[in-house]
Parts: C-alpha cells; structure tokens; sequence
C-alpha cells in the first residue's frame, strides 16, 4: 500500500511545495549545513548535531521554512546518533518518498511546506508507532514551550 502510493509515476501529480525558492536563494539563507542537508540530502555526521540530546519540551520546526515538524513529546534516544522521533506532529507536516541511492531502498522524509530533506524513517522504532524517524539536527530548529511558571 505505501510503496504503490509513493511510485515515481505518482509523484509527478503531487503538488508542488508551497514554498518554493531559486536555489541561489536557498544558499543564500540557510547555513552551509543546512543546505547541504536540506536542499542537497546529505546526512550529517553522526553524534554531531546540536539537537541529538535536548530534551526541552516544545517543537522543532523545519531550518528551512519555520513549518512544525515534530515535538518533544515524540523524541526519543535511539543510540543512533541522529534526533529520533516516533511520529510527526502531523502526519501532513511531512511527505515520504522511496529512497533507493546509497544500495538501500529507505523511507525519505521530507518538509511538505518546502520540500527540503529531513531524513528517513524505518519501521524499528518504540511503541505506540513503532516508527523511527530519524532526522538530521541541520534540518530543525527547535521552539521551546513557554513556561508559565518562569514568565514575570
Ligand atoms: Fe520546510
């Protein structure tokens, strides 16, 4: 069922992300990082990324486009060296593709909003999902919840 609805015939007649930027222009307002992860899919190196160990509540949003990917309450240590999460924070935040470079055939995760990639998800992830997204720390920015016991 997932593989039919993700063929390459199909994609051709998915919308088009709504944000859509020249690439000299993505260059321009992304870090280096970010860019090489966002908009070229590489993958950082591992145990690298800023956000593999916060474990503050509130959401982390796309580097690219500022759309609410996923939430703390979902985060979990994987051991794997990359933020893990067992699901988005809507299912709609995010788009997968089949992934058949690197001679493996994986789950890309990508920002519907801006079509940047994040990274992939596998199907070893903890309960309630069983899902593992695992996603590169360049490709989020993290918006922490506001406390109200800290605000004056
Ligand atoms: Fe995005």
């Amino acid at each position: 069922m997932f593989r039919a609805k993700n063929r390459a015939k199909d994609r051709a007649q998915e919308p088009p992300a709504e944000i859509q930027k020249p690439d000299e222009q993505w260059k321009r307002d992304l870090t280096r990082e970010q860019y090489n992860v966002l908009r070229r899919g590489h993958t950082e190196m591992a145990f690298t990324g800023a956000l593999l160990r916060n474990k503050k509540t509130g959401s982390y949003v796309c580097a690219g486009c500022g759309s609410e990917l996923f939430r703390s309450d979902a985060k979990f240590n994987s051991g794997t060296g990359w933020p893990s999460f067992f699901e988005p924070a809507v299912a709609q935040a995010v788009e997968l593709r089949s992934d058949y470079s690197m001679l493996m055939r994986r789950t890309e995760v990508i920002c519907r909003r801006c079509g940047g990639h994040l990274g992939h998800v596998f199907r070893d992830g903890p309960r309630p999902t069983g899902q593992r997204y695992c996603i590169n720390s360049a490709a989020l920015a993290f918006e922490p919840t506001a406390d109200p016991d800290q605000e004056s």
